[in-house]
């Protein structure tokens, strides 16, 4: 798997489920509009964060690499 540069959590789709939270709590975190964002992008293992961003319900997790390429979803 290609690595992990940047996280991006669009906002506009979060509904505030929490899985990514429960997977990489290191990660991500929700504020007190209950939608996710980033706390630390090199929190956890990029498997750990790709695993995160497959929980997502609504897909609004983005995963891209060094090159700005996405890589999830
Ligand atoms: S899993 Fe998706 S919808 Fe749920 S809090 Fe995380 S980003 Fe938001």
């Amino acid at each position: 798997m290609a690595k992990i540069a940047k996280i991006y959590v669009d906002r506009s789709v979060c509904i505030g489920a929490a899985p990514c939270v429960a997977v990489a709590p290191g990660v991500f975190a929700l504020d007190e509009e209950n939608k996710a964002y980033v706390i630390d992008e090199h929190g956890a293992d990029d498997e750990i964060i790709l695993l995160a961003a497959k929980s997502c319900p609504v897909q609004a997790i983005h995963l891209f690499n060094e090159n700005g390429e996405k890589i999830f979803p």
